[in-house]
């Protein structure tokens, strides 16, 4: 194997702004209705997003499901009765500490904002203890935009976003609310589990669905976005047995980052102070962002609180009967609530790297090869000779109709090419040459079939020979 000049640097780089740049260039992310302005809050994901987005959800599935006993899937619609949202508390209490600018009119988020000077709050405290706590420190914090200091009282904010499904009379007064969360659908569909699935507690369903929210400050990227989905799973489990479960929950959430490649430094874990009054206990993961650390996932000890409020509202029988000894209870949950976007966001950060490789600069997103966007990209040696063509395409529907997600890439000089694949991440690039092909004058008659693989993160080149393409590339 032979081996570029390497020099690499071992912090990550990432800075927002880099990120921002890699993603819209390379095609990973895309403003929302960019043509007319954009529209805040919500972002597209372009081909090579939805490749990772897709395998981040492949991942994520396969350590929720596929590695379980006894998990369950769903894919609950995204309108519900507005009952459901009223049982869940959404319609009062789902609200964040909003005040404005009086200068230029700008929305702060004021638990956030205080957190950002270092005052513990939270969107749970009352209008009048998050008002006490913005009045304290009113003199530490100015208007982003304009530098103002002067901001009206804080007021919370219902954070649901309304829709007129179903309403043919304009009067607005019966709005269909878009999901605040994704996981009512697991609480709405735990009857019909249990009745068609007959599982045995404990057991858990699992979801990944669209969420809403009227975010009064969209922003960080992905972060904070006004459309975004969560992966959700619900473990449901027998009154007070609920302590174990919660602490192997809390660990295979941690580890499953690291199987992703993140690396654990960058994570940590945060428990709630400020419980709602049913949780039994609330812990974050937390991952080390450009801006410091915050939240990527909840997972959340919550007692019979949900099961029991749909029950009241919705006056159906929500226990659960154990056919062993028929004993008859609301079964508690441990939830996980993941932001797909920010473990998106997260991953891209963890992976960014700018090193010098063979004495030229490079950016390269160092992702796991079990989700980089593309596993492979072939090219013919020169793009001008018919046989390196012929045998590059070959080459490449063969790893496509094996893989999926593999590159062609005839563009600029090979040099150039590993460079682009660097920075997208291709953990290998293969390269069609006149050994491949036994074309030409020059050729070594034992490299006959065989391509040469250029790996990411080294340079290192080695050949394989085509027929073994395939199994090398899975055996890594
Ligand atoms: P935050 O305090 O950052 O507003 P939260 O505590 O309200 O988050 P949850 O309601 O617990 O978040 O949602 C579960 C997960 O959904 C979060 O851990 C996060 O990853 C993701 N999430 C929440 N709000 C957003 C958003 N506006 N944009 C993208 N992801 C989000």
């Amino acid at each position: 194997m032979s081996q570029e000049n390497t020099k690499i640097d071992k912090e990550s780089t990432a800075t927002m702004e880099k990120i921002i740049s890699l993603c819209k260039r390379r095609g990973f992310i895309y403003p929302g209705s960019e043509i007319y302005g954009g529209l805040a809050g919500v972002y597209d994901f372009g081909p090579l997003g939805f490749e990772l987005l897709k395998n981040i959800k492949n991942s994520w599935w396969n350590s929720v499901l596929y590695q379980k006993e006894n998990y369950f899937p769903i894919d609950s619609g995204m309108f519900k009765n507005p009952i459901v949202w009223e049982a869940s508390g959404h319609t009062q209490g789902f609200s964040d500490p909003l005040s404005e600018c009086r200068v230029c009119n700008t929305r702060i988020r004021v638990d956030k904002i205080l957190e950002s000077i270092h005052v513990t709050a939270d969107e749970k405290m009352s209008e009048e203890e998050i008002n006490i706590l913005f009045d304290q420190n009113r003199d530490k914090i100015k208007c982003d935009k304009c530098g103002s200091k002067d901001f009206t009282p804080v007021k919370k904010f219902n954070l649901l976003v309304k829709s007129n499904l179903g309403d043919f009379t304009s009067s607005g007064s019966d709005p269909v609310y878009l999901p605040g969360e994704a996981c009512q659908g697991i609480y709405l569909n735990y009857k019909n589990i249990v009745d068609t699935m007959h599982p045995k507690i404990p057991f858990g369903i699992a979801q990944i669905g669209k969420a809403f929210r009227n975010e009064i400050a969209p922003r960080n990227f992905l972060f904070r976005q006004r459309e975004f989905e969560q992966a959700d799973t619900q473990f449901f489990v027998k009154p007070n047995e609920n302590k174990q479960a919660y602490k192997e929950i809390r660990d295979d959430r941690f580890n499953w980052y690291t199987s992703l490649g993140i690396k654990p430094e960058n994570m940590r874990w945060k428990q709630h102070e400020n419980l709602v009054f049913y949780a039994s206990d609330a812990w974050d993961i937390e991952y080390n962002f450009p801006w410091g650390f915050d939240e990527i996932e909840g997972i959340h000890d919550r007692t019979n609180y949900d099961l029991t409020q749909h029950m009241e509202f919705s006056k159906v029988d929500l226990h659960y009967i154990d056919s062993g000894n028929n004993e008859k209870y609301i079964p508690w949950i441990l939830e996980t609530s993941m932001g797909v976007a920010r473990v998106f966001l997260a991953v891209l950060c963890d992976a960014y790297y700018e090193d010098d490789l063979g004495g030229e600069l490079r950016t390269v997103l160092k992702l796991d090869p079990s989700i980089a966007p593309y596993i492979a990209c072939v090219s013919p040696l020169l793009k001008n000779k018919q046989e390196l063509k012929d045998t590059a395409r070959d080459v490449f529907m063969m790893l496509k109709k094996e893989f999926g997600n593999v590159a062609y890439d005839d563009n600029g000089n090979v040099g150039k090419r590993y460079r682009r694949q660097d920075e997208i991440g291709t953990p290998y690039c293969i390269v069609i040459d006149f050994d491949t092909t036994g074309s030409g004058t020059d050729v070594n008659p034992d490299l006959k079939n065989t391509v040469t693989i250029r790996h990411r993160d080294t340079g290192a080149q080695e050949r394989v020979s085509i027929d073994e393409l395939i199994s090398f590339i899975r055996g890594k």
